[in-house]
């Protein structure tokens, strides 16, 4: 790249980035929430009415129900994988820092193995029920229950909300779950869903009052393409990808004129050019390393020889003679597991100069998945059956 391409493309990238900003803050503007809606931060730790279950409770007529880990996720049918469980939780647990609301998300197999058959409803209560979800008085808790094998789900409310709260979780759970789990799309369900109850119970998304205006655009435009469904993105991947590609081979072709007579050069050949490259910049595009562009002027000798690294290449580029052309091999001296790191030697040859070179690395140890849960106990809330369920 030339100090001009480099102009071309930071215009490019700033014009960009500013009609993004302004499309988002115009978008943010449009969607801003209009209604303020009243916080009631939580005074001092939650009164915890209820103790922590580890192990199942036991309901009435034969009836049990799974204990609790943790009071935000407990994804025992295990259809999250750990960074969405950690966003998830960290958006419970942030709700319930500005409103006091606790929140919880539960996903089972199937309700069998609990002695449970027929409708979810009464399940879901005596859960939120057994757990005690929500304040004990002001019984605002909301259980988001997802049975994956039997496909049905249910927003279990706390006591606290009128009649009208049902609708209003009958929506979130069409709109923002069951699209998702018909597609048995289960983690980006999970994920839509609990943005949209909060959404619903709050008025603003998870993160929004952090935000500025065009981010929150930004955010809203997302939400409403991750609803229509993956077949939006690739219309809009393939005109990105095609401009991209196409603003990179402008800069790579683009008139150059000669700096001492003006006159447009020519680009030669592959084949032509290399009469004008060295050794090692022959051996670099013979390994497609990188690609070089020579350009001539007609009226005078002036010749430029344009550099193009690949992004996509294994070789690296050799401290002695400074060539893209280091080779590197790994070879593991002992495998990582899940309890300890591991140990590699990488040995490292130039094919211009034959410099060579190797160290010793560590392999990181390998994560065990599962991660530690906030732990606590809920506050003692009670449901009198009221929500909405789903099946898909
Ligand atoms: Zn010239
Ligand atoms: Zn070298």
């Amino acid at each position: 790249m030339t100090k001009r391409d480099l102009e071309i493309a930071l215009a490019v990238v700033f014009a960009v980035v500013v009609t993004g900003w302004l499309i988002g803050f115009a978008v943010g503007w449009a969607t801003r929430p209009d209604t303020v809606v009243e916080t009631v931060a939580p005074e001092g730790p939650p009164e915890r009415a209820v103790a922590p279950q580890d192990g199942p409770v036991d309901g009435a007529g034969g009836v049990s129900y799974p204990g609790y880990e943790e009071i935000h996720v407990n994804d025992y049918a295990d259809l999250l994988r750990e960074a969405a469980e950690d966003r998830v939780r960290q958006d419970l647990k942030d709700l319930y820092d500005r409103t006091g609301i606790e929140m919880t998300v539960l996903t089972l197999s199937n309700m069998a193995a609990y002695g449970h058959d027929g409708p979810i409803e009464p399940f879901a209560t005596g859960l939120f029920n057994a757990w005690g979800i929500g304040h004990a008085v002001r019984n605002d808790g909301v259980l988001v229950l997802v049975v994956v094998d039997d496909r049905h789900m249910r927003i279990e409310i706390g006591a606290g909300y009128d009649q009208s709260w049902d609708a209003r979780m009958q929506r979130v759970i069409d709109d923002g779950f069951l699209p998702h789990f018909r597609n048995e799309k289960y983690e980006r369900g999970i994920e839509t869903g609990v943005e949209e109850t909060i959404h619903e119970l709050t008025g603003r998304y998870p993160g929004e009052d952090e935000i500025g205006t065009a981010a929150r655009g930004w955010a809203w435009i997302l939400r409403q393409l991750r609803k229509a469904g993956d077949w939006i993105w690739s219309l809009l991947l393939i005109p990105l990808g095609g401009a991209a590609l196409g603003l990179r081979h402008y800069l790579r072709v683009r008139p150059r004129p000669c700096p001492h007579c003006r006159v447009l050069m020519a680009r030669m050949g592959e084949a032509a050019d290399d009469e004008h490259l060295d050794g090692g910049q022959r051996l670099e595009e013979y390994l497609q390393s990188v690609d070089y562009d020579v350009w001539a002027c007609a009226d005078c000798d002036h010749k430029e020889i344009i550099r193009y690294p690949s992004l996509f290449s294994a070789h690296g580029t050799c401290p002695r003679c400074d060539y893209r052309t280091l080779a590197s091999e790994s070879t593991t001296l002992e495998a990582a597991t899940t309890s300890s790191s591991g140990r590699k030697r990488v040995d490292y040859h130039c094919q211009q100069c034959d410099y060579e070179d190797s160290e010793i690395r560590t392999i990181p140890r390998k994560s065990s998945g599962g991660s530690g849960g906030s732990g606590g106990s809920f506050g003692g809330g009670s449901s009198s059956g009221g929500g909405a369920s789903g099946s898909w």
